[in-house]
């Protein structure tokens, strides 16, 4: 491994993972003020679990700490370039909310419910008008159906991850790549520094944003991140006549399935009953490239929802892609500090939503860890809310399959 020219010694703070998280959580501390802000990753930087996502940014969200950390990301994304000078390209889509059974509608109604009363702007729409939205969705057995006039989405995920890189330099911190962290050096209950095969950096501060392998990264302080790591698929096809970018993303939650009009065709994911889970730290040299892929679970998802996107009958395969969720015990974010170890910060545990939220996370982690408080209460995101449960690692993974798989299915049902 060839040494970077002149390895930093010493940061204010060391951000653990160039992923969506370590990478907006860096930008967001070098323009709060943080003069050594370090960046390091294993691998080259984006090119993990937040380079193979759907892209999607979608305001409606479980919970109101959730809501909050979309609008704020959305609100980011969309003023980054003016803000920053930096291209950060998104198509301004709206989706549209669906469903086509009783009980998923009486869910969708409720999510609606919440989500007005948390501010978000929800259109009722008929089959017909969703149909004229989305000329791609038939709009034939729809039972209820909303427009989210806010979403958008990223065409190809890397472009932002690209620009948070890229602001972030700008703004004087380092992103370096092939830099492992193997150590983090704790005395008298603080971080001290991380080490590398490149030297040691010494630091009071520490975010550990390492996705899947947040755990093994915690584990090197002492603390455990309780995360569990699950697969999740998505398929572009061949390119489909009538497809516009601008058409909406769909959200057919019966169907448990996502929609966008990606590269000139139809780009669909879905949350399947029987994931795969896999343990990063018994898996050595694992990385998202070595991760199996399954199209078996694709087609699953085409078929449940042909009746509303009959072009997807005809089309073929342009892009099969896969990579891993990092999911929690409750379905909810890993950020903030640990009560555990001073000076390590957790920003992980993204249950499927890390790439759309990782700019509000990131917001909201710089002006804690600069002005000492977060901007609103998240508490609920506490990353050693688990500690007293003492999950064993087979609760762990039940809780987080339970969490990956009833993404979309109404309570009770
Ligand atoms: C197919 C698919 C579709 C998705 N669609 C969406 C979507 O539409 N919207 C959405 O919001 N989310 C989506 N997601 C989820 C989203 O991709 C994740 O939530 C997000 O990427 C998590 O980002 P991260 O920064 O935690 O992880 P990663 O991007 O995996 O980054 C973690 C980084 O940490 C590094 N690292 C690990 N250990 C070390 C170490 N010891 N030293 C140095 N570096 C280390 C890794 O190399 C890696 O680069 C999707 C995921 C998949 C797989």
């Amino acid at each position: 491994m060839t040494t970077p020219p002149s390895f930093p010694t010493d940061a204010d703070v060391v951000v653990i993972g160039a992923g969506a998280l370590g990478l907006a959580t860096t930008y967001a501390l070098a323009k709060a003020g943080v003069p050594r802000v370090v960046l390091l990753d294993q691998f080259e930087p984006a090119t993990q679990a937040s380079a193979r996502a759907a892209g999607l940014f979608k305001l409606l969200q479980s919970s109101e700490v959730k809501t909050r950390l979309a609008a704020r990301s959305v609100l980011i994304v969309r003023g980054f370039e003016a803000e920053t000078g930096v291209p950060l390209p998104f198509v301004d889509s709206g989706s549209i909310y669906a469903a086509r059974t009783p009980q998923h509608a009486s869910m969708v109604e409720a999510e609606v419910e919440d989500g007005r009363g948390w501010g978000v702007e929800l259109v009722r729409i008929d089959n017909a008008e969703a149909h004229r939205l989305a000329p791609y969705l038939a709009g034939k057995h729809l039972l209820s159906a909303y427009h989210v006039p806010g979403d958008l989405y990223v065409e190809e995920p890397r472009s932002m991850l690209l620009a948070f890189w890229q602001a972030a330099e700008r703004l004087g911190a380092r992103v370096i790549g092939h830099a492992p962290v193997t150590g983090i050096r704790v005395a008298g209950g603080a971080v001290t520094a991380v080490e590398t095969p490149h030297g040691a950096i010494r630091t009071p501060l520490v975010v550990d944003s390492a996705g899947v392998w947040s755990r093994i990264v915690g584990w090197m302080a002492g603390v455990d991140v309780p995360v569990q790591s699950v697969r999740h698929h998505l398929r572009i096809t061949s390119p489909v006549a009538g497809m516009e970018a601008k058409q909406p993303v769909v959200r057919l939650i019966d169907a448990a399935t996502y929609l966008r009009p990606a590269r000139g065709g139809i780009m669909y994911g879905g949350f399947e009953q029987d994931p795969l889970a896999l343990d990063p730290a018994s898996i050595g040299g694992f990385s998202m490239d070595t991760l199996p892929l399954d199209h078996a679970t694709s087609d699953q998802f085409r078929d449940a929802v042909l009746d509303e996107f009959p072009d997807l009958a005809t089309t073929t395969v342009q892009e099969q892609r896969g990579g891993m969720f990092t999911m929690t015990a409750d379905g909810m974010f890993l950020a903030g500090p640990s009560d555990a170890v001073r000076g390590l910060w957790v920003a992980s545990g993204c249950n499927g939503s890390g790439f759309s939220l990782s700019a509000g996370i990131g917001s909201v982690l710089a002006e804690w860890i600069v002005g000492g408080d977060p901007p609103f209460d998240v508490s609920a995101l506490a990353p050693d809310r688990f500690a007293t449960a003492n999950l064993t690692d087979d609760q762990l993974r039940d809780a987080g399959i339970w969490q990956y798989v009833n993404y979309y299915v109404p309570p009770g049902a």
